[in-house]
């Protein structure tokens, strides 16, 4: 089996319980798709592309807390999830703040 992934940043702001002003994160996100690639490609690139593109323009520069219920970074890389799972045969999502070097990964389930 063969792993690719795509890597997007975004910038958004979210309010959660335990930190209740309103504030701004720098996202980075890493998606991965898993597959034997038989005819050489796990995903075609430009399919990829397209289809992460649509899931940033969701998030970038957008208060999160009405698209994302609890907009907690595990909670953000399961709603990425759920956006692109019917599209690619993906094996994980990564969300992370490359300020604190802290993040989640999910892979379904
Ligand atoms: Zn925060």
């Amino acid at each position: 089996m063969i792993e690719i992934f795509k890597r997007f940043t975004f910038e958004a702001a979210h309010q959660l319980s335990d930190y209740p002003e309103i504030h701004g994160h720098s996202y980075s996100v890493e998606v991965r798709c898993v597959g034997d690639a038989a005819d050489g490609y796990v995903i075609r690139e430009e399919v990829m592309t397209a289809a992460v593109e649509q899931v940033r323009a969701k998030l970038d520069h957008r208060m999160l807390n009405p698209i994302i219920e609890v907009p907690t970074s595990e909670n953000i890389a399961r709603w990425i999830w759920a956006q692109l799972s019917a599209e690619m045969p993906l094996s994980e999502v990564r969300v992370w703040r490359e300020s604190v070097g802290f993040g989640a990964i999910y892979r379904g389930g």
